[in-house]
């Protein structure tokens, strides 16, 4: 079966293997920062551990594709997911499993976890997925949470009021724990389904083991009713208590600013079970593998929303610098005027988190920022083309949405070429042979 390991090992090219030592606190972060746009990022040696880390296994697209072996592009990655979440597989259940090779009491000061900012509250677990079972066993839900290290039993947990929030209340009202296995260290289409826009009642496993075509095995944990992928690098077997909080935070979120302080949920583990010589995965917070798996989900949300008002669809870009959230870039074929503000309802619909949606025509690259703003520049007018929607929703996410109301302004810029003035006044001018004439030139 798939794994991470064979996974880096696909890219040995482009893994850059850090041989000094680094400190978990600070360097580590700053290493990964400096080098993920660029490489997986391995660290052989962490001061204090024995374990190496790994990070920024997911932090290309094109990385992302590879995972999913898709020679097609963007257009039948979002197909690809769209079709795992709507008919997910249900994974198989193996009796062994490689993360069973070593099974030992629970330590967690023998992980080289990452303290990234300078203000963070602690060194954290950010690439770990976490995976429980109602207590009826009928729902199972996968999905990933930052883990604050409180000892070397215990974790903070942030819970969102999302699907593993709604498991863990469930059993909170009948008095008893929630048995979760915290696995790091797997396949990236674990992470990307983890990370995906699945319904309550559907198993992110079975999304990923669609996207993997039917070769994701789990194994069952020992001390607790739950599942963990058969080839993880380490599983924390543990509990969500029912009723212990503590302060958790501040922490840095995808936007790259401290989330605060909230009382939240304690993981008590129970048993550690893990890969003779394990790596240790993390994702740096706000960084670009971060931004990514975050948004490229509601990527093919936005692509599938807007396909239905609009008749072709070319690329969505949930842009880095907004935070893979908040910005979105959708190119589309106008064949109508007004097409263009159809799709910027249509993205507002997909992803209800969207702040500010920008629509260009087919001939703009969603993913050169430089070619949007000059859509902006030469199509766009703003009384014309702008889209005002006052006091909708807004994600919690934004600092900038006043908590008290959780109100935001969204904005659609429709800046499509309009179809009543001559095509030829908006397109690029072009240097006929542009590129041979370079390279005859300058080699
Ligand atoms: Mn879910």
């Amino acid at each position: 079966m798939p794994d991470l390991r064979d996974f880096i090992a696909e890219f040995k090219g482009e893994t850059y293997r850090v041989k000094k030592p680094v400190s978990p606190r600070f360097e580590a972060a700053a290493v990964i920062r400096r080098l993920e746009k660029r490489f997986i990022v391995y660290l052989e040696k962490v001061k204090g551990f024995s374990m190496p880390v790994v990070a920024g296994v997911c932090a290309t697209r094109r990385r992302l594709f590879e995972a999913l072996k898709i020679r097609g592009g963007t257009w039948e990655f979002y197909s690809r997911l769209t079709e795992a979440l709507t008919n997910p597989s249900k994974c198989k259940v193996a009796g062994e499993g490689l993360v069973k090779e070593v099974s030992e009491k629970p330590d967690l000061s023998r992980l080289p976890v990452l303290t990234f900012y300078g203000r963070d509250g602690g060194p954290y677990l950010t690439a770990s997925i976490i995976a429980a079972r109602s207590l009826n066993g009928e729902v199972e839900n996968v999905s990933i949470h930052r883990l604050m290290v409180l000892d070397r039993r215990r974790l903070a947990v942030r819970l969102v009021p999302r699907h593993l929030y709604r498991l863990w209340r469930e059993a909170r009202e009948k008095g008893k724990p929630l048995d979760v296995a915290i696995s790091v260290g797997v396949h990236p289409a674990v992470l990307l389904a983890a990370s995906s826009p699945a319904p309550f009642g559907t198993s992110e496993y079975d999304v990923a083991n669609r996207l993997m075509g039917g070769k994701l095995k789990l194994v069952e944990c020992e001390a607790v009713e739950a599942y963990a992928p058969a080839e993880a690098e380490i599983v924390l077997e543990g509990r969500i208590l029912p009723d212990v909080e503590v302060d958790e935070g501040p922490f840095t979120d995808a936007t790259g600013t401290y989330d605060l302080v909230r009382r939240q949920p304690v993981i008590e583990v129970l048993r550690v079970t893990h890969r003779r010589n394990p790596v240790y995965q993390t994702i740096l917070p706000a960084g670009l593998e971060h931004r990514l798996l975050m948004g490229i989900g509601y990527e093919a949300k936005i692509w599938s929303s807007v396909r239905g008002v609009v008749p072709e669809v070319g690329g969505v870009n949930l842009t880095f610098g907004g935070c893979g959230w908040l910005h979105a870039v959708v190119s589309i074929g106008k064949q109508r005027e007004g097409d263009g503000k159809n799709a910027v309802m249509a993205a507002f619909a997909g992803h209800p988190s969207l702040k500010h949606v920008v629509v260009v025509d087919l001939d703009i690259d969603v993913y050169n920022l430089e070619e949007v703003e000059w859509a902006l520049a030469t199509r766009f007018q703003g009384d014309r083309d702008l889209v005002v929607l006052r006091e909708a929703r807004g994600s919690s996410l934004d600092p900038s949405v006043s908590p008290r109301t959780g109100l935001t302004t969204k904005l659609g810029f429709d800046a499509t070429r309009p179809l009543n003035l001559p095509e030829e006044s908006f397109r690029k001018a072009e240097i006929p042979e542009a590129e041979k004439a370079c390279r005859k030139i300058l080699g």
